[in-house]
C-alpha cells in the first residue's frame, strides 16, 4: 500500500454500492489499504497524492471466481479443444511436467495479467499441486503480484509420466482417480498456517476432484474431509452439460447435508431448475465461465438462470490456455449469450421482443459485488464503499475505442479492453499506473515464461496420447478395472 493518502479526483464512479450509486464526477480517497471516503469535492488530506481522473471511469476491482492460473504459459494450446481434448492433454499430460518454478511463473504472471485487466481478486482452482513445493510456489506467485481472492488448494493427483517408456494405464488411473492422498490434507493445513488469515485479501480454500467422474462414496468421503477443514470456499467443477445427466450430485449432497455457503460450484449449465433452486436456498454460489462453457459443451452459461433462482451468481475466466484473462470479454459474452437465449425462446413462440429485458448493469454487478458475495468477501470488497479494501480500476476513456463516453456502464461492458485500464489499486497498492504495471521487470519475466512454456511443451510432446485418449473417451468412468482391461 501507499505511504501517502491517495485521492482520485473527478472520475465517473460506478460504485456498485446502492448507498452511493453512480457519481458523474466523484472523488475516492484511499488511506492505507482501504477506501476512506467517496463523494464530491473531497478535501485532500495533507500530503495526499492526487490523480486527475476526469476522463476515467472508476469501477470496483473485478472478482474472477474461477481460474486455473497456472496455465498462463500455455496460451492458445486449447483454442480448438473440446472438454475431452482438454482432459486428455492438459489434465493428463501438460500438468505432469510443471515444476515449482513453472507454477510460480504461471501464477505470478497470470495474477499480473489479471491485475493489468483490473481484476483484483481471483479464485485460483489450483490443481497443479504435484508436491508441497508446487503449492508454495503457487501461493508465492499470487503474493508477489499482490492479488487477492481465494487460493483453492487442489486435491487432484496429476499423472506421473516417464517419457520414452510405455504408458502404464493402471498406474495412470490409480494416480488420477485414486483416493485423495493423506499428505494433501496435511499439506493443505500446513499451507493455511503459513500466512492465511481470516480477514486477509488472499484467503485459503480447497478445490476438489472431479466429482462427476467418481463413484459417489468416494465423492462423499472427500467432501466430508474438505468441509471439516472449514476453508473460505470449496471450488467444485460440476453440472458440466451432459456429464451431469446421470449424476444428480446436488440431490445426493442435499440428502447428506453437504450443501452450505462454502460451496462454490463451477459451470452448472447441466443443473436442472430444481437443482439451481436447491443450491440457491442453501446459500451456495456458482461461477459461470461463458467462454469455455460455450466452446466445450458444458451447457448454456447458467449465471442468469441461477440469479433468477435467487442464487449467488458470478463470473470466471477459467483457462488462460484457451482465452484472454480479462473480465470484459466474459461480461460481454455472458450478457449477450443470455439475451440470445431469451430471444431464441421468443422466436420459437413467434414473437419479436419489443424490449431488452436483461440490462447491462446486471453483468457488471455479477463481475464485482456478485463475485464478492460468491466468495463470502462482500463485507470487504466488490464495491467502492468506505471501509472496504481499496481495490479499484480506473478505465481511461480517451482512447479511440472509448470516445465519446456517453454511458459509463455501456462503455465498460461493450467497449473497454485491458489496454484501456489506466490505473489499478489492489489493497491500496498501485499495481498499474499510466497503463503500465508497476515494479516489475517485464522483459526478464517474459523470457522466463517463454522458457517455461518451451520446457513443458517439449516434454508433453513426447507422450503418446492413444491410451490416454482411450481412457477418457470410454464410457465406463466408474469401473476402473474395466477401464484398465479395455485400454491396456
Ligand atoms: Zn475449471
Amino acid at each position: 500500500m501507499q505511504d501517502r493518502p491517495f485521492l482520485i479526483r473527478g472520475a465517473a464512479v460506478l460504485s456498485m454500492d446502492p448507498a452511493i450509486g453512480d457519481l458523474p464526477a466523484g472523488d475516492i480517497l484511499v488511506q492505507g489499504d482501504r477506501i476512506a471516503a467517496i463523494g464530491h469535492c473531497l478535501d485532500a488530506p495533507e500530503g495526499a497524492e492526487i490523480l486527475d481522473a476526469a476522463e476515467m471511469i472508476a469501477v470496483p476491482g473485478f472478482v474472477d471466481t474461477h481460474r486455473h492460473v497456472w496455465q498462463t504459459q500455455l496460451r492458445s494450446v486449447a483454442t480448438d479443444w473440446s472438454l475431452c481434448d482438454y482432459t486428455i492433454n492438459m489434465r493428463s499430460v501438460f500438468a505432469s511436467f510443471y515444476q515449482p518454478e513453472d507454477v510460480w511463473l504461471g501464477n505470478h504472471i497470470g495474477a499480473l495479467e489479471a491485475l493489468n485487466a483490473g481484476i483484483t481478486s481471483v479464485v485460483d482452482h489450483c490443481h497443479i499441486v504435484n508436491s508441497p513445493e508446487h503449492a508454495d510456489a503457487a501461493v508465492q506467485g499470487h503474493r508477489d503480484a499482490g492479488i487477492g481472492g481465494v487460493f483453492c488448494y487442489g486435491m487432484f493427483r496429476n499423472a506421473r509420466h516417464h517419457p520414452g517408456a510405455p504408458i502404464d494405464v493402471a498406474e495412470l488411473i490409480g494416480e488420477m482417480w485414486g483416493d485423495v492422498e493423506d499428505w494433501r490434507f496435511a499439506d493443505a493445513e500446513r499451507l493455511r498456517g503459513n500466512g492465511f488469515g481470516a480477514h486477509d485479501r488472499l484467503r485459503f480454500g480447497l478445490a476438489t476432484n472431479e466429482f462427476e467422474l467418481k463413484p459417489y462414496d468416494e465423492v462423499q468421503a472427500e467432501l466430508r474431509r474438505v468441509i471439516a477443514m472449514e476453508p473460505q470456499r470449496i471450488s467444485m467443477h460440476a453440472g458440466m452439460g451432459a456429464l451431469a445427466k446421470d449424476n444428480r450430485m446436488v440431490k445426493h449432497f442435499l440428502a447428506d447435508g453437504l450443501l452450505d455457503e462454502r460451496a462454490l460450484f463451477v459451470h452448472g449449465g447441466g443443473f436442472t431448475d430444481e437443482e439451481l433452486r436447491i443450491l440457491a436456498d442453501h446459500g451456495c454460489a456458482i461461477s459461470a465461465t461463458p467462454d469455455t462453457e460455450m466452446q466445450m459443451a458444458m451447457g448454456h452459461p447458467v449465471a442468469y438462470r441461477f440469479a433468477d433462482a435467487g442464487g449467488r451468481a458470478s463470473l470466471g475466466i477459467d483457462i488462460v490456455s484457451n482465452i484472454g484473462g480479462d473480465m470484459f470479454s466474459q461480461m460481454r459474452l455472458m450478457l449477450q449469450a443470455h439475451r440470445a437465449w431469451l430471444n431464441a425462446w421468443a422466436e420459437q413462440d413467434g414473437r419479436t421482443p419489443g424490449t431488452v429485458t436483461v440490462q447491462a448493469r446486471s453483468i457488471l454487478e455479477m463481475a464485482t459485488i456478485g463475485g464478492a458475495r460468491a466468495i463470502g468477501m462482500d463485507d470487504c470488497l466488490g464495491s467502492l464503499s468506505p471501509g472496504k479494501f481499496a481495490d479499484i480500476a480506473l478505465i481511461d476513456t480517451r482512447a479511440i475505442n472509448m470516445t465519446p463516453m456517453i454511458d459509463p456502464v455501456g462503455a465498460v461492458i461493450f467497449y473497454a479492453n485491458p489496454s484501456n485500464v489506466d490505473t489499478v489499486l489492489a489493497g491500496g497498492r498501485i499495481v498499474k499506473r499510466g497503463g503500465q504495471l508497476t515494479g516489475i521487470d517485464w522483459p526478464a519475466l517474459r523470457r522466463r515464461l517463454i522458457a517455461s512454456s518451451d520446457r513443458v511443451l517439449s516434454k508433453a510432446q513426447r507422450i503418446p496420447l492413444e491410451k490416454i485418449q482411450a481412457l477418457w473417451t470410454a464410457p465406463w468412468y466408474f469401473d476402473r478395472r474395466a477401464a484398465i482391461e479395455a485400454v491396456s
